[in-house]
């Protein structure tokens, strides 16, 4: 048994096959099948050969998520957790808006990067994500929202994206490809709490993706102490990094900002984050944080964001205020999680 051909992109698959002595286009044609027709049984895919319908089953499965909870906020957003096979737990979010549908994806089993406001950090790293779970939250979601259809997708749920780079890279491209799922580059997003080599290797790889930062503080002592990430990649190596990523793929990073009572969300900090947003020409997103039980941090004051966004827009910088959406189901990445483990 090879594996589960969901974790394979089309131009694996096209080798494969080519080697085996099967036609190349086959992989489109079992792209065709899975991602656009959403068929899942070897057996009812009629325009491939018998011969290649018989070999398929023998050395590919298909793979599923089995649902073991779900949770549906006031404001519409839904919260998906997954058991893997393994008896892993991970959460997909859904994020209905009038005009789009965006899913916020895990990556990985825990998170090694404990940055001290994420609960999935609490209960540290257990593994990588395989390619064929993340494709198949998107499936799961997508199948669930029909006929609707998700328009973007997000990679910033349980897990650093870019420490599970190979794996993301696959998941990305199978999630693009316009023989299979086809969402385009431009509404998929990968979030980073700041891997700044990892930037870099992506921005090499030009798949023409969305980056997003968890930036949350703008200067390094204080950073440091919310973010462990940053004794590692200090402000300065993570700039250089978004630099190097803006002028390759040609396009600004997003920096995400949540802001939190007392901490990170004084006029001071208002303007170091408006400093440097201006040397990356990029956009902010702000989001009051969401509190949780685990943590001690609280929400900001209504005079805090007022004070924090008179700041910016006086220095002309470009930002969005965002609610902090599902509160009322722990949408904060890991909280529903935490439930269930012990
Ligand atoms: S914010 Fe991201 S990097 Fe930090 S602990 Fe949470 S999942 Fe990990």
């Amino acid at each position: 048994m090879l594996g589960d051909i969901k974790g394979f992109t089309r131009e694996e698959l096209r080798r494969f096959f080519a080697e085996e002595g099967f036609a190349k286009f086959s992989s489109s044609q079992i792209f065709n099948w899975i991602y656009k027709k959403r068929v899942e049984d070897f057996s009812l895919m009629t325009n491939l050969s018998k011969s290649l319908r018989d070999f398929l089953p023998r050395n590919f499965y298909f793979s599923k998520l089995e649902l073991k909870d779900k949770a549906v906020s006031e404001d519409k957003t839904e919260k998906f957790l997954f058991k893997l096979k393994d008896s892993s737990l991970i959460e997909t979010v859904l994020i209905p808006e009038p005009k789009r549908n965006t899913l916020c994806l895990s990556t990985q089993v825990g998170c090694k990067f404990k940055c001290s406001f994420c609960v999935s950090g609490l209960s540290g790293f257990k593994r990588n994500l395989e390619v064929s779970e993340m494709v198949n939250q998107f499936l799961y979601l997508s199948d669930y929202l029909k006929p609707a259809k998700v328009t973007n997708a997000v990679f910033m749920g349980i897990g650093e994206p870019l420490d599970n780079l190979e794996n993301l890279i696959k998941a990305v491209k199978i999630i693009m490809d316009e023989q299979g799922i086809y969402l385009g580059k431009r509404k998929i997003c990968i979030s980073t709490a700041g891997l700044a080599s990892k930037i870099r290797n992506l921005a090499d790889l030009g798949l023409g993706v969305g980056l997003s930062v968890s930036l949350h503080c703008a200067d390094d002592q204080r950073r440091s102490r919310i973010m462990p990430i940053n004794k590692r990649y200090s402000l300065e190596e993570l700039t250089k990094a978004l630099l190097y990523f803006t002028k390759k793929e040609k396009k600004p990073v997003t920096l995400e900002y949540i802001l939190i009572k007392e901490l990170n969300s004084s006029r001071e900090d208002a303007v170091r984050l408006s400093r440097l947003a201006r040397k990356l020409n990029c956009k902010i997103n702000l989001i009051p944080y969401n509190p949780c039980e685990y943590f001690e941090w609280q929400a900001p004051d209504k005079s805090e964001i007022e004070g924090f966004t008179k700041a910016l827009k006086e220095k002309n910088t470009f930002f969005t205020l965002r609610k902090a959406r599902g509160r009322d189901i722990e949408a904060s990445c890991g909280q529903l999680r935490s439930r269930f483990e012990a």
